[in-house]
């Protein structure tokens, strides 16, 4: 089975050039400073829609995750599922990659890393730090 792609969308479109270019953007509000993701048209905490397409450090920290033991997607190695907080403090739900991942914990440094998965498709992914 392979595996399901995002298609991206008007608001998303931005987003998914940058992983191309392996230089991820996200959404910072012009108003308030605060980094949003998922793509949004208004600003999660303050509600402006003055949202401005930034660049992002790379680095996060593990906020939880689970491994699965077993995928049917025509993956390499384990399968982890995590949702990583960004230094910029946004959160994204995105892949670990790790032949390791009993040596990963919450809280574990990781930093952005991409996977071309078809012409269109960067993934985001990341690696421990
Ligand atoms: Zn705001």
């Amino acid at each position: 089975m392979s595996r399901s792609l995002p298609t991206p969308s008007k608001i998303s479109q931005p987003f998914w050039d940058s992983c191309k270019a392996e230089h991820m953007q996200i959404q910072r509000c012009e108003d308030c400073g605060v980094y949003a993701f998922y793509p949004v048209y208004i600003c999660p905490e303050c509600a402006s829609r003055k949202l401005a397409w930034m660049p992002v450090s790379g680095k996060g920290t593990i906020h939880t995750f689970t491994v699965a033991a077993k995928s049917s997607f025509e993956i390499q190695g384990p399968l982890v599922v995590a949702l990583v907080e960004l230094e910029e403090g946004a959160m994204m739900v995105s892949n670990i990659k790790t032949a390791t991942p009993e040596a990963l914990s919450i809280g574990s440094p990781v930093r952005l890393t991409y996977e071309e998965v078809s012409d269109e498709i960067t993934l985001p992914m990341f690696e421990p730090a």
